[in-house]
């Protein structure tokens, strides 16, 4: 695909005032996707971003594209109705650890096992920021937080053995202050031909004191610039879970062997239309009319 020579990331700029916390991670992952998009020549007429409730969800009025901010937890449904409606639309999902890894887990289960082919990327700042610094189930173990001072009771949620066990076909991590790796792993995730699932490694310096910026600037190793075979499925789940040495970001897995939701529809199968190009416009007036 060639860029349009007059595409460039102020295509995406909205005017609205910006309302996260000074340092906030947000701020570098939405460049980042501007960034990703434009470099793979995609005009904001030509993208469907989708936005979970979560501090991350007030970008849906920061930047342009077709823009939805839906119900906590609930992205991934919307994001997948509206991809096969229009599978030539790139679809890209944004959802927070909170909603992700609770209101909303049941939906990115089942993302994974029907493959569709949308891009899902995770805000993970390991609370609910929005609400004020509540803990989530990525919030590590001792951390005192707004409702549970004294650390949370329950065990921390290990997300990278939770996905590797969907067979899922694209894993990749990122950390927010890095906007060059973000760019790389997103521009191959919306190429990606399934499911794709970005993790981004969000600092909240409001409300997350553990994984912050320089932590994460310090921790996080690019596993792409090594000798890493991103087909190794076990390698990668070896080095997307142990985090003893570093945390691996980049792209960590990828097979492009799965068909996905859309190529294994049998209806759809053979048809050269979409399901918007076949919708047809009823006039219900008269079905209405034995209503009043
Ligand atoms: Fe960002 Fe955290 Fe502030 Fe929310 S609370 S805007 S995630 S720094
Ligand atoms: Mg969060």
């Amino acid at each position: 695909m060639s860029i349009p020579l007059d595409l460039n990331v102020h295509d995406y700029y909205n005017p609205t005032e910006c309302t996260w916390c000074d340092g906030c991670g947000d701020y570098g992952i939405m460049a980042a996707a501007k960034r990703a998009l434009v470099e793979l020549g995609i005009a904001p007429h030509e993208v469907l971003l989708c936005f979970d409730i979560g501090c991350h969800g007030n970008a849906s009025d920061k930047m342009l594209g077709y823009r939805v901010h839906g119900l906590h937890g609930r992205v991934l449904p919307f994001a997948a109705g509206a991809k096969l409606a229009n599978p030539n639309l790139p679809v890209i999902a944004f959802g927070g650890d909170g909603a992700s890894f609770s209101e909303g887990v049941n939906h990115l289960v089942h993302s994974f096992r029907s493959h569709y082919p949308v891009t899902f990327v995770l805000h993970n700042n390991a609370n609910y920021g929005l609400t004020t610094g509540q803990a989530s189930a990525l919030t590590w173990q001792k951390q005192p937080m707004n409702t549970s001072p004294l650390g949370i009771p329950e065990d921390t949620f290990r997300p990278m053995e939770f996905v590797f066990a969907m067979h899922p076909t694209f894993v990749a991590r990122a950390w927010s202050g890095d906007i060059p790796q973000m760019t790389r792993v997103l521009k191959a995730a919306i190429q990606h031909r399934g499911f794709a699932f970005v993790d981004i490694l969000q600092a909240c310096p409001t409300y997350n004191k553990f994984a912050t910026h320089d932590w994460l600037l310090e921790n996080c190793y690019d596993a792409n610039d090594n000798a890493h075979d991103i087909s190794d499925i076990d390698a990668a789940y070896k080095i997307a879970c142990d985090t003893s040495k570093g945390v691996s970001c980049g792209i960590l897995y990828q097979t492009e062997d799965v068909p996905h939701f859309y190529e294994r529809l049998e209806p759809r199968k053979g048809k050269k239309t979409t399901a918007v190009d076949e919708v047809a416009i009823t006039d219900v007036s008269k079905l209405m009319g034995e209503f009043v």
